[in-house]
C-alpha cells in the first residue's frame, strides 16, 4: 500500500522489525568425543578420537544425535555469548576460556590453536534462565581442560583433546541447555 492513502492515520503505525536472523541448525553431538560440531559444511570436522586402522581417520560422528539449533548473539533472548566455531575441527568452543585451554584436535596451528575465522558468534541458554520457555536438553557444559562444549548426560564424558575425558566441576560454570529442531 502506498503511503498517503489516508488509512494510515486510522491504524496503529506499522513497525517493521529488523529482519530476524535465522538460528542455525545442523549442529550435532558426536558419540565419540561427546562434543558439539557443525555438520552443515559437508565434511565431518576432526574428532579428538582417531579411528580406522592406524587411528588416522578423525571424523566426528552424528549417529544418535538430534539436530541442534544454535542462536546467534544478535538474536533476541538472553544467553551466554562466548561461543565460536573452529573451521579446522568443526567443534564449538568457548572463546572466553584461557586460550591455553583451547586445544584444536587437528594440531595444525602453533600452540594447538583453533581457527575461528568465519565463525558466527553464538549464545547458549544456561540454567536457570530459560528465556525461550521450557524444554531443551540440559547437561551441556564447558570442559575445563579444553573449553569444548560437551554433553555430560550419558555417563562417559567423551574424549578430550587435552587428554583423558572432558571434565567439568560440579557447581562451577554454566549448565547449558540446547534445543533441537
Ligand atoms: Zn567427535
Ligand atoms: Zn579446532
Ligand atoms: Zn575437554
Amino acid at each position: 500500500m502506498a503511503a498517503g492513502t489516508g488509512l494510515a492515520a486510522l491504524t496503529a503505525p506499522l513497525v517493521t522489525p529488523a529482519p530476524a536472523r535465522a538460528a542455525q541448525h545442523l549442529w550435532r553431538w558426536c558419540f565419540q568425543c561427546s562434543g558439539l560440531w557443525f555438520s552443515g559444511n559437508g565434511g565431518n570436522g576432526y574428532c579428538p578420537l582417531g579411528t580406522g586402522l592406524f587411528g588416522w581417520e578423525h571424523p566426528h560422528r552424528s549417529a544418535g544425535s538430534g539436530d541442534y539449533v544454535l542462536r546467534f548473539v544478535d538474536e533476541p533472548g538472553a544467553g551466554q555469548a562466548s561461543w565460536v566455531w573452529c573451521r579446522l575441527c568443526s567443534g564449538l568452543w568457548s572463546s572466553s576460556a584461557d586460550p591455553s585451554h583451547r586445544r584444536c584436535p587437528t594440531g595444525s596451528l602453533p600452540g594447538g590453536r583453533h581457527d575461528f575465522v568465519n565463525s558466527g558468534h553464538y549464545k547458549l541458554e544456561a540454567l536457570p534462565d530459560m528465556t525461550n520457555g521450557p524444554g531443551g536438553q540440559a547437561q551441556w557444559f564447558m570442559c575445563r581442560k579444553c573449553a569444548a562444549l560437551f554433553f555430560a548426560g550419558n555417563g562417559p564424558q567423551g574424549v578430550c583433546p587435552a587428554g583423558g575425558s572432558h571434565e567439568h566441576q560440579a557447581g562451577v560454570g554454566f549448565e547449558h541447555v540446547l534445543r533441537q529442531v
